[in-house]
């Protein structure tokens, strides 16, 4: 095994909901952040999660040096963007913050500074000491702080993409934002989540709820169920908590995810394991 270690940051969809019926598992938007031996950190989504990573990230460490930070972005929809401007590290000129995503660099450098622009808000991403630098994660994979990433697309509307992580034989599935139903999509989701370590997948819904919500774009927590079987992965991590689902609801919808498939948890904010 490699020593890979993530932790959660925002594991809610759509929308924050930082209230007390909900704050066992949290209320922040998605953020994930994953290293390799206490490397580099790799971050998945902005999220409003990303705010106490960034705190944590400056936390004792004075200005000057040479820092870097990936964050890798599933998509654009705004509970996935939106901790951004609120992510300390790039306010600092000795943060270097490489973002990476499936879209071309032009538009995804423009998408971001639109969101981070007047009158949405009153600091520019492209003022100074904000330098982050935009890559395309190759379909092929890449190889990053040691950990090679393969993004794969997802069924979504206006698109979303998964990343597999792995690193010394440690497997982690990342696939947020996914609708089962297009037969494309779902197989290469399963050729991806193989055998994998974690699988941290949307499953947003209870079937029951599934009819009303069609082509919104998010999984229940059965279709979940069905993938960690097929997948044969040995944890499963049911992720993108509905805005409406508090502690008690989540609980609830977990005890009949497990009584598919045993290995199963729901995210939870500030949980951290090590593979
Ligand atoms: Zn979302
Ligand atoms: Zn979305």
């Amino acid at each position: 095994m490699g020593n890979l270690e993530v932790r959660f940051w925002g594991v809610r969809g759509s929308v924050p909901t930082p209230h007390e019926p909900n704050m066992e598992h949290g209320g922040n938007t998605p953020c994930i952040e994953v290293r390799l031996g206490g490397g580099t950190p790799l971050i998945f989504d902005a999220g409003t999660g990303i705010r106490c990573l960034g705190r944590k990230l400056l936390d004792g460490v004075p200005p000057g040096g040479n820092h870097k930070a990936h964050l890798f972005l599933t998509h654009f929809h705004w509970d996935h963007i939106q901790g951004l401007p609120f992510f300390d590290p790039l306010y600092r000129a000795d943060y270097f913050i490489h973002v990476w995503s499936s879209l071309e660099v032009d538009l995804l450098q423009s998408t971001l500074e639109r969101q981070m622009s007047r009158p949405y808000f009153p600091i520019d991403l492209t003022e100074p000491p904000r330098r982050p630098d935009y890559t395309v994660a190759p379909a092929e994979g890449a190889e990053v702080e040691g950990i090679r990433v393969e993004p794969f697309p997802l069924h979504h509307p206006g698109g979303s993409t998964g990343y597999r992580l792995s690193a010394g034989g440690a497997r982690i599935v990342y696939a947020t934002d996914h609708e089962p139903g297009n037969e494309e999509c779902d197989r290469r989701l399963l050729q991806m989540a193989d055998g994998a370590d974690l699988l941290i997948i949307d499953s947003q819904y209870l079937p029951e709820e599934y009819p009303s919500r069609r082509g919104w774009g998010h999984g229940t927590w059965l279709a979940s169920t069905e993938m960690a079987k097929r997948a044969g992965v040995k944890q499963l991590v049911l992720f993108h908590h509905d805005p409406a689902r508090d502690d008690e609801a989540v609980e609830d919808l977990l005890r009949m995810a497990r009584g598919e498939f045993t290995n199963t948890m729901a995210a939870r904010e500030g949980w951290s394991g090590q593979l």
